[in-house]
């Protein structure tokens, strides 16, 4: 390629800083994408300062030649880490060039003479500086043969190392800082010099002289200090990965990429354990208020992350968990000594005396206990041994290690609190060492044994979009997912297609005519079923009609062969009126009258008790009856704790303590239990739950004697967040086979709703107005609470969707409201959506699941009718 080079710049053209890391720089393809890169950037009308790290493996290289104590090792490494360098500039078709061939000859010199003239400290510097010096050397040469002409800069003469009083020898020269006030005279110094210069990352000077490092990762520091001094237009930090993500995308294929953080925020994720960036660059940044990206060298055309100052347009949401392993807590138990003026201070005085920086602190009455971070402290197992030393002086201490810290970040923490619960329940079941809340209200973190953070991260990583506390939907802040980015396969599809999309014109002309309007599609419910009846352990499935009691959906389930199963003698009608005779019944009712037990018992129902009541007050009723038992084991499952059915503060079923009760009075009146039934709760996406319930129950039957099948209730969960995983029926499936296989005289029954028909009505509304207040945008529809309750009982999360405006941006923030005189008539919260108008028909998804069922007159509005797509 041959750049071109535009007419010189002005004097006082932007700068833009470029950081390209170790494995940017590893090869001449990467240089061949960085030549590009940077010529664009120039293209663009700025000055450009590239800032390499040392080619990927030799910084460990050259620590390991310090590490070396005899002067021929020594000589052997330099000469292997020089032969790298060697071959890339034979790759490149390049001589030698005088500045590299000087950089070789002085690393040449510094190993064989070893660390006697400098000492220790200083001798390591330079030599470890050695790996940026010859990457910069080299891609200074490589550039400027490439036809953009490239000024090599020693990156010691504009980086002025500052001595901190909290500093020890080894920091000061090991993991030094920059002082960053803007320098004008920098700026007019290297303006005179050229257009394009490459320096190096990692390294500065300090007064005496002598070279310092900026610790390990520093390179994007130094980046940040230059673009902080030169006043940038922007830092670029160009990586092999697109961005900052959620979580740490090696353990979590699903993190979405951030697009957008304010430094804060980055700070803390960076802080927190992502690796992406060194926590330290985005300090120098802040005030003078230098943005940076983040992008991926191979793949410049994805976005990236942008990171600048704060920007209040979006929805308050938890914007990653990340987690730090390799944490030593330190506990220091004191008897008497607490309370006491200066024991804080005393404790403290020996964390700085060994030069250890602590991070989270937790205090009770007689215990402090600290945590040291591996990123912010020179961390050898010497110095924890020496601070544990002195600290004994004036205290029992106790170092407990390894830990992890795991961090959920966001800004505002703290109203984010109540849509955690499921979060903090996780952590209920694990040793958690210490809890954390920042005072900056910007992260919370819990300390626990480093060995279940793999597992975990992946599952809490799922339960804060589930939650909505990570709100993936907000499309200006989340970008695709890793997987969607980098994996083989795709991301997970929805459990259902987006009918949507294709019925658009369709759902259009429904809407034309009349709104609020239920629109159903009766496609999607066949499917659903078609994935039910992959569940070869299953015997018989009935569609739980309370959902939805459409004939069409009816008709529809029982076409697919599914029984019914129904709370209610209205339910029993409407099913009666709209399958064939042949289709099973189940009744289940809770706290039903006697007449509706008698009715139901009058047609081919298979009735279901859950309490000791109707037998112990209406026993003749049931004489000679098979029936079926409602247990309750103990314990609820659920999406919200309104749905949550199982477990005493929960009013359904039999607890298992009166079973005996039970059937005692079964036997005076002649009644045979035929079937035992638990059902949980519903939205369950874990599909281990449904085994349990089946064993458990299964162990019940055989005390009784008499069952012979079971009914493990519905509550197979939709996903409704993106990006949450759908249940896994084929693993369902496995779960279910396993338990059979052990209790193989049972018949397994199994009553789905939701999951059957959620996905498959959507409910259609119009803009009526809009209203600004405070921050805050209201868009309000025709319908609201009295069309679909979900929002204001469950907090449910509904995708809304502008059906008018699919194609344009995302770009207004807003409250979706309806008419209804309450507080709680909201139908989302925060949802980014396109500018709406008046009369747009706006589509609120998943509402085939307790939406119509539920709905009311409530206020005297018209309730919303509903039409089905065959
Ligand atoms: N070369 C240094 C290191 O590996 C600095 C950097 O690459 O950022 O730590
Ligand atoms: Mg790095």
């Amino acid at each position: 390629m041959n750049p071109q080079s535009p007419a010189s710049l002005p004097a006082d053209a932007p700068w833009i800083v470029m950081k390209f890391g170790g494995t940017s720089v590893a090869t001449l393809s990467r240089w061949q994408n960085i030549l590009e890169l940077v010529a664009s950037r120039r293209a663009e009308g700025a000055r450009v300062l590239v800032v390499v790290s040392a080619l990927t493996g030799v910084t460990d290289a050259l620590k390991q030649l310090c590490a070396q104590g005899e002067p021929g090792k020594r000589s052997e490494a330099a000469k292997a880490i020089a032969q790298r360098h060697y071959d890339l500039l034979d790759h490149m078709q390049l001589a030698m060039p005088d500045t590299l061939g000087e950089r070789l000859a002085d690393l040449a010199k510094l190993a064989h003479e070893g660390a006697a003239a400098l000492g220790e400290l200083a001798w390591q510097a330079q030599v470890q500086a050695h790996g940026e010096l010859m990457s910069s050397a080299l891609g200074a040469a490589f550039l400027s043969h490439s036809g953009l002409p490239t000024q090599w800069l020693d990156a010691r003469d504009c980086l002025a190392a500052i001595a901190l009083p909290n500093q020890n020898e080894r920091t000061r020269l090991l993991s030094s800082m920059v002082d960053t006030k803007a320098d004008p005279a920098l700026n007019a110094r290297l303006a005179a010099l050229g257009e394009v210069f490459i320096t190096q990352g990692f390294i500065a000077r300090e007064a005496k002289g002598r070279t310092v490092l900026l610790g390990r990762g520093g390179s994007d520091t130094s980046a940040a200090y230059f673009g902080a001094l030169l006043k940038a237009q922007r830092v670029e930090i160009w990586t092999d990965v697109a961005g900052m993500f959620t979580a740490n995308p090696r353990q979590v294929p699903g993190a979405r990429l951030l697009q957008r953080l304010d430094y804060e925020e980055a700070q803390e994720i960076a802080s927190t354990g992502a690796k992406v960036l060194h926590p330290r660059c985005l300090s120098p940044l802040r005030e003078p208020r230098v943005p940076l990206l983040i992008k991926d060298t191979n793949r410049p055309e994805l976005d990236g992350t942008v990171i600048g100052p704060e920007v209040r347009a979006h929805a308050p949401s938890v914007k990653a968990i990340s987690a730090r392993k390799g944490i030593t807590l330190v506990s220091m138990e004191s008897v008497g000594m607490w309370q006491q003026v200066g024991f804080l201070a005393d404790v403290f005085a020996h964390f700085k005396q060994h030069g250890l920086s602590v991070d989270l602190i937790g205090s009770a009455e007689t215990n402090v206990t600290v945590s040291l971070d591996p990123t912010e402290n020179l961390l050898d197992s010497d110095a924890i041994a020496a601070l544990a030393t002195d600290l004994a002086k004036v205290c029992r201490v106790k170092v407990i290690a390894p830990c992890a810290a795991i961090t959920l970040v966001g800004r505002g923490m703290r109203s984010l609190l109540h849509t955690l619960s499921g979060v903090l329940a996780e952590f209920g079941q694990l040793r958690v060492h210490m809890i954390s809340q920042s005072s900056n209200n910007l992260n919370l973190t819990f300390v626990v044994d480093e060995e279940v953070v793999d597992t975990l991260l992946p599952h809490l990583h799922e339960l804060l979009i589930a939650a909505g506390a990570l709100r993936t939907d907000d499309s200006a802040l989340f970008g695709p997912s890793w997987q969607a980015l980098y994996g083989s396969g795709e991301s997970p599809a929805p459990a259902a297609a987006w009918w949507h999309e294709s019925q658009r014109p369709r759902l259009l002309e429904i809407a034309a005519q009349a709104t609020p309007r239920y629109v159903y599609h009766l496609p999607t419910v066949r499917h659903q079923a078609r994935e039910l009846k992959r569940l070869a352990a299953v015997d018989r499935l009935h569609y739980a009609v309370k959902a939805n009691t459409h004939p069409a959906i009816l008709k529809a389930l029982a076409e697919e062969g599914f029984g019914f199963e129904c709370v209610s003698p209205g339910e029993v009608k409407a099913v009666m009126a709209a399958v064939p005779s042949s289709a099973p019944l189940l009744f289940t009712p809770n706290f039903a009258p006697r007449e509706d037990y008698a009715w139901a018992l009058s047609t081919r129902s298979t009735v279901s008790l859950d309490s000791l009541y109707p037998l112990e007050h209406w026993g003749e009723l049931f004489r000679g009856r098979e029936i079926v038992l409602r247990v309750d084991l103990g314990r609820g499952l659920g999406h919200h704790e309104k749905v949550r059915t199982g477990g005493s503060g929960s009013k359904f079923g039999l607890p298992v303590e009166q079973i005996d009760a039970f059937l005692r009075l079964a036997d005076t009146h002649g009644v045979i239990v035929r079937g035992l039934h638990a059902h949980l709760g519903s939205g369950i996406l874990d599909d281990a739950h449904w085994g349990e319930v089946y064993a458990q129950l299964a162990s019940l039957a055989e005390r009784i004697g008499s069952v012979s099948f079971l009914d493990i209730g519905g509550g197979l969960g939709v996903p409704s967040h993106p990006g949450e995983a759908p249940l896994d029926i084929a693993e369902l499936d496995r779960v279910l086979r396993e338990v059979k296989a052990a209790y193989p005289q049972y018949q397994l029954w199994m009553e789905p709703g939701r999951y059957l028909v959620a996905d498959a009505g959507v409910l259609l509304a119009r803009v009526t107005q809009q209203k600004g207040k405070g921050t805050l945008r209201y868009l309000g529809l025709d319908t609201g609470m009295n069309s679909l309750i979900r929002p204001a009982l469950y907090d449910a999360w509904h995708e809304i969707v502008n059906l008018s405006r699919l194609d344009e941006p995302a770009t207004a923030l807003y409250q979706v409201v309806g008419p209804i005189c309450e507080s709680g008539d909201v139908l989302g919260t925060d949802r980014r959506l396109p500018e709406a108008r008046e009369g747009d028909v706006m589509l609120i998804a998943q509402a085939g699941a307790y939406g119509k069922v539920m709905s009311s007159h409530y206020n005297l509005r018209d309730e919303a009718d509903e039409v089905v797509i065959e």
